[in-house]
C-alpha cells in the first residue's frame, strides 16, 4: 500500500462493478488527479456467465478470469478483504492475505461486494452442497463430476454406483439451468469412454421452488427451455424444494428420496453479508440503500452499484412498474459501473451527478453445446424470441464480445474455436485439490522391515534394563 498525498478512491470489490468502475475513473482522471485502490480477496475478476462452460471444459478455466493487476496497471491493487468502516474517520481496515490487518484512508468510495450464495438451513446443505460463484467451485464440480463416472466404472457396489451416476442441481435460474445443460453435457460425453456407464445409468435432477425455470428469458423461453431438458431426460421438478441432503441422502418435499454423491446449489444469492459491518443504509433484503445517481442513501462521497445495492429502475418505473429495482445481473452490473465512474469523477470536481437508466436489452443462456435460448428486447413491445442453435450461437457471440480485454475475447474464442474439432476433454483432475498429497506419502518415515522392527525391541528392551 503506498502512502499519497492524493485523494484515494476506494474501490471494494474487484468483480464486474469494481474492475469496470475503476477501469472508468482511470480513464477519465487528470494525470495524478488521484489514486485509484482496488481492494478484493481474489487478484482476478471472475466472469461469472462463463462458469457453466468452464465446468463442462468448453473454456479453460484460466480464460474466465482477468487478472486486475494486468488490466488495472495504474491502480494500486490489494487482495485481502475489507472487513469495516469507519465513515466518520474516512478509514478502512483491509484484512490481507496473511498478516495484521490494516487501515487504509479514503476520500471517496465505491461499494463492489456482489453477491454471496443464498443457502437455508437445510440438513446436510452445508456438508454436501456445491455452489456455482467462483471458477474454483466450477473447476471443483467439473473434476467431482467426472471422479463419480470413475467411481461408479470401477465399483462393484450397486448403490455406491447409483449414487455416483445420481446429480441433483437445486435452483433453474441462469445458474442453474445452464449449469445442468453444461454438465449433463459433459457428462454424456464422457460416458463413450467408460464401457460400464451409458448416458441411461445416470440421473439428472433439476429441482426448483418457482413454477418455471429461466425467468430471466420470459414464460415462453422458459418452458422450452425446460421442455429441453426434460427430453434430454433431465428430471425437473417445480414448485418443489429440498428438505434434507445429509450424508448425500436427498429428501425432496415432493416425496422423492434419492442418494447421489453431487448436490449443485444455484438457488439465487443474497448481498454479501460483510455489508452489515460498514454502517451503511440497508434495505430490507439487505442491500445498501442506493440513489439513482449510484451514490449511497444520505452520502456524498459512497457510491455502489451491482449486486450489492439496491438500484431503483428508472426504465422500469417509466413504463409504469411500480417500486422497480434493478436486477442483480452482469447487464445492469456492467453499466452501472460505467455510470458510477463518470459520478466519481464529477463528484471529486464538484459537477452534479447523473442518474442510472437501462431499461432491459434481453438474456441469452447456454444449455450445452448448440442448445441455448435468447431473447433480445427490441422495442416496448417487440421482443424476438430464439431457442435451439441459433440462440446458442448468440448466447456465445454476446458473451465472447462482453467478456473484458481483447486478450481474454482471443482466448475464449480460441478455446471455443479447438472444441469445434478436437473432443471434449474429459480427464479429472481431482488431485489437484491436494496437490501436496502424494509427495507428504513419499516423504513419511517408511514402515520398517519385520526383521528391523524386531531387533529395534532388542534394542529398546536392551536400553530399558
Ligand atoms: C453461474 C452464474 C452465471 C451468470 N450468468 C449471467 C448471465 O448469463 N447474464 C447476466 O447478466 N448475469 C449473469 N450472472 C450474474 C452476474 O455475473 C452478476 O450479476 C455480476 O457478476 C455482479 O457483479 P458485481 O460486481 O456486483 O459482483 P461480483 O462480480 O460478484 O464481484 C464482487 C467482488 O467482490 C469481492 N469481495 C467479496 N467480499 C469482499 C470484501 N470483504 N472485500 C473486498 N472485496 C470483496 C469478490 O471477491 C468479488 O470479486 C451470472 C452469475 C453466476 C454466478
Amino acid at each position: 500500500m503506498s502512502t499519497t498525498e492524493r485523494p484515494r478512491i476506494l474501490v471494494v470489490g474487484g468483480g464486474y462493478v469494481g474492475l469496470y468502475a475503476a477501469r472508468r475513473i482511470l480513464k477519465k482522471m487528470r494525470y495524478g488527479e488521484a489514486t485509484v485502490t482496488v481492494v478484493d480477496p481474489r487478484s482476478y475478476m471472475t466472469y461469472q456467465p462463463f462458469l457453466p462452460e468452464a465446468a463442462a471444459g468448453s473454456i479453460s478455466p484460466r480464460h474466465v478470469v482477468v487478472p486486475l493487476r494486468r488490466v488495472l496497471p495504474k491502480a494500486e491493487v490489494l487482495t485481502g478483504r475489507v472487513s469495516t468502516i469507519d465513515q466518520d474517520r474516512k478509514v478502512a481496515t483491509v484484512t490481507p492475505l496473511v498478516g495484521e490487518s490494516y487501515e487504509l484512508p479514503f476520500d471517496y468510495l465505491v461499494i463492489a461486494l456482489g453477491a454471496v450464495s443464498r443457502t437455508f438451513p437445510i440438513p446436510g446443505l452445508a456438508d454436501q452442497g456445491i455452489g456455482m460463484k467462483g471458477v474454483e467451485e466450477a473447476i471443483g464440480l467439473r473434476n467431482h463430476v467426472l471422479e463419480q463416472l470413475d467411481k461408479a466404472d470401477s465399483t462393484t457396489d450397486e448403490a455406491v454406483r447409483r449414487k455416483a451416476l445420481t446429480f441433483v442441481f437445486v435452483g433453474g435460474g441462469f445458474a442453474g439451468a445452464e449449469t445442468v445443460g453444461e454438465i449433463e453435457d459433459l457428462a454424456r460425453d464422457a460416458a463413450a469412454y467408460y464401457p460400464t456407464i451409458s448416458r441411461e445409468d445416470m440421473r439428472f435432477i433439476l429441482v426448483d421452488v418457482a413454477d418455471k425455470i429461466l425467468p430471466e428469458v420470459g414464460p415462453e423461453l422458459g418452458t422450452w427451455g425446460r421442455e429441453h431438458l426434460q427430453k434430454r431426460g433431465v428430471e425437473v421438478y417445480l414448485k418443489t424444494g429440498m428438505d434434507s441432503c445429509v450424508d448425500g441422502h436427498v429428501v425432496l418435499n415432493n416425496g422423492l428420496e434419492v442418494d447421489s454423491s453431487t448436490i449443485v446449489w444455484t438457488a439465487g444469492v443474497k448481498p454479501n453479508p460483510a455489508l452489515s459491518r460498514f454502517g451503511l443504509p440497508l434495505g430490507p433484503r439487505g442491500h445498501v440503500d442506493t440513489q439513482p445517481t449510484l451514490q449511497v442513501s444520505g452520502t456524498d462521497y459512497i457510491w455502489a452499484a451491482g449486486d450489492n445495492a439496491q438500484i431503483p429502475d428508472l426504465a422500469a418505473r417509466a413504463a409504469g412498474v411500480e417500486n422497480a429495482w434493478c436486477p442483480p445481473n452482469a447487464q445492469h452490473a456492467l453499466r452501472q459501473a460505467k455510470v458510477l465512474g463518470d459520478n466519481v469523477i464529477s463528484g471529486m470536481r464538484g459537477f452534479p451527478q447523473a442518474d442510472y437508466q437501462h431499461a432491459n436489452k434481453g438474456a441469452v443462456a447456454g444449455l450445452g453445446l448448440h442448445k441455448g435460448v435468447a431473447m433480445i428486447v427490441l422495442g416496448k413491445k417487440l421482443k424476438i424470441r430464439l431457442r435451439g442453435r441459433l440462440a446458442w450461437y448468440m448466447h456465445r457471440t454476446y458473451h465472447g464480445l462482453a467478456v473484458p480485454t481483447w486478450n481474454r475475447k482471443v482466448r475464449v474464442f480460441a478455446d471455443w474455436t479447438l472444441g469445434m474439432f478436437l473432443k471434449r476433454e474429459v480427464v479429472s483432475l481431482g488431485a489437484m485439490e491436494n496437490p501436496r498429497e502424494e509427495f507428504y506419502e513419499a516423504a513419511r518415515p517408511a514402515p520398517m522391515p519385520p526383521a528391523a522392527e524386531a531387533d529395534d525391541v532388542v534394542r529398546q528392551k536392551a536400553r530399558a534394563s
